[in-house]
């Protein structure tokens, strides 16, 4: 069976792009080579990069395979090495080898998943791709999706399916008259929250002081009894109820078993931010703490975390379809529905886009259902591992030791009498010394009022060769600031 419009005898040796996508597959495979032993941090400074790169714009263009010969000389040292094994900054995946290949597949076709009758293959890998991401998440299989940019716009896609529904409820029709003389909607979520939510409800037009922060237990689950008061204080207000399954820092899950069904007994919509930790469902280790996670009514997570999809790749998830389409459909005169097929513009806050499906249809073949929770469980293990063999170092300090693939740790002032703030400013000492070994990159973050080094495992590619050797270049790091000091 071969495509006759899609044949490898069309790639004539005289295809004019034969030699710039073959120059560019070289550019690739050596920086994704592991051959390649360039620092892990980026190396080159703001000045040379803005020097390398600030040309003034030219009046005529150049031959394509220069301007990408340029490009590559230009970025050097200016790449974080994301795609290895030892980048553990922020929460950043890599790419695995099947995403990457229809990613670049995805750019060539450069389809435009708009709609069914404008991208069909795009239109239907997406409805696919929902299902299968469904299935693996352990979410209602009638729960309505999008394929977004991020958790950030997935966000901005399910709560705009909130705003809808507790609007409706209250009698309130917000697509069609707004938010001007709205009833008030209020957002009861936890201090652990992660930025992006906060910015997704700016986005919605309700503003930041609609949010009220409630505290969490020393585990970082919002409290039951805090949630239930304040629902209780206003039964009548409209209320979304945020929850967070994986908080950036230390990845706490909130109690969704207790806490969706207070939620629901006001009629509050509850929304879960998973953006790394919703794919704990994905394997039967730590399914647990998604327990009663299914019973929320929308969903925000990442292809591009956990998944090692490229950016940009995000999942919304909605339980009730029907609030979903109501807040993003549009029908437009010269845009031909296919009544049969799904079109993404119903359900997706852009119109023309990206066919981000296709990078997500390979991974989940390339892993499978047993890949995927593999990929869970062995960055959760190499992160545990991380933490704890770093934390029995001298001077080093486990403030969290991982239940997933995020953990803590703080480098102690060897000085006698050290303050805190004498710690605090040590622990980013050497967080800068590990980035500028070239060996390995984590971030810093405060966490309950001291600094602190994040761990964050969330690549295909870490392995324990690579926690051994990053063990072995934060020993040697200790041991030479510790002694400076
Ligand atoms: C990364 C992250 C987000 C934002 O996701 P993007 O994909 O960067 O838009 C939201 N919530 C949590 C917990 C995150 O870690």
């Amino acid at each position: 069976m071969h495509n006759p419009q899609y044949h490898p005898d069309m790639l004539l040796p005289d295809s004019p792009l034969q030699p710039l996508l073959q120059s560019t597959l070289t550019h690739a495979l050596t920086y994704l080579s592991p051959a390649n032993e360039t620092s892990v941090a980026a190396t080159a400074s703001l000045q040379s990069l803005r020097q390398r790169l600030d040309l003034p714009l030219a009046d005529d263009g150049l031959p394509a395979p220069q301007v990408i010969d340029d490009l590559v000389a230009a970025v050097a040292g200016g790449l974080h090495k994301i795609t290895g094994g030892r980048f553990y900054g922020w929460v950043n995946g890599g790419s695995l080898p099947a995403a990457l290949a229809a990613d670049w597949l995805t750019s060539a076709w450069d389809q435009n998943a708009s709609l069914y009758t404008v991208g069909p293959a795009a239109s239907v890998v997406e409805e696919v791709v929902g299902a299968w991401l469904k299935d693996l998440l352990h979410l209602p299989a009638t729960a309505s999706f999008a394929l977004v940019t991020g958790c950030q716009m997935s966000h901005v896609t399910c709560l705009l399916a909130a705003r809808h529904s507790v609007l409706a409820r209250a009698g309130w029709d917000v697509e069609q008259d707004g938010l001007q003389g709205a009833p008030r909607i209020r957002i009861l979520t936890s201090s652990e929250r992660h930025g992006s939510t906060v910015r997704a409800i700016r986005i919605l037009g309700l503003g930041e002081k609609s949010i009220v922060d409630l505290p969490t237990d020393p585990q970082g689950r919002l409290l039951a009894d805090t949630l239930e008061q304040h629902l209780a204080t206003e039964p009548n207000t409209p209320t979304i109820v945020v929850l967070q399954a994986g908080d950036l820092n230390i990845g706490a899950y909130d109690d969704f078993e207790t806490l969706i069904p207070i939620a629901h007994r006001y009629n509050a919509w509850v929304h879960i931010d998973g953006a790394f930790g919703l794919w704990a469902a994905a394997t039967p280790t730590h399914r647990h703490l998604m327990r009663g996670a299914a019973k929320a009514d929308s969903w925000a997570t990442d292809g591009h975390k956990w998944l090692n999809v490229p950016y940009d790749c995000g999942y919304a998830f909605v339980a009730d379809p029907a609030s979903h389409r109501a807040a993003l459909t549009l029908q437009a005169a010269y845009i031909t529905h296919d009544t049969d097929a799904r079109d993404p513009i119903d359900w997706n806050p852009e119109w023309s886009r990206r066919a981000r499906g296709f990078a997500t249809y390979a991974a989940l073949r390339q892993l499978g259902r047993t890949g995927v929770a593999s990929l869970i469980d062995r960055c959760c293990e190499h992160a545990h591992a991380l933490v704890t063999r770093i934390g029995n170092l001298p001077g080093a300090q486990v403030l969290w030791e991982p239940q997933i693939n995020q953990g803590l740790l703080r480098f102690l002032d060897p000085r006698p009498n050290a303050t805190e703030a004498d710690h605090d400013a040590h622990t980013i000492a050497i967080i800068v010394a590990i980035q500028a070994s070239g060996e390995a990159f984590f971030t810093g973050t405060t966490w309950r009022g001291r600094r602190a080094m994040r761990v964050s495992v969330c690549n295909w590619q870490t392995s324990i060769a690579d926690v051994d050797r990053i063990v072995q270049c934060v020993a040697e790091v200790l041991k030479t600031n510790n002694t400076q000091t």
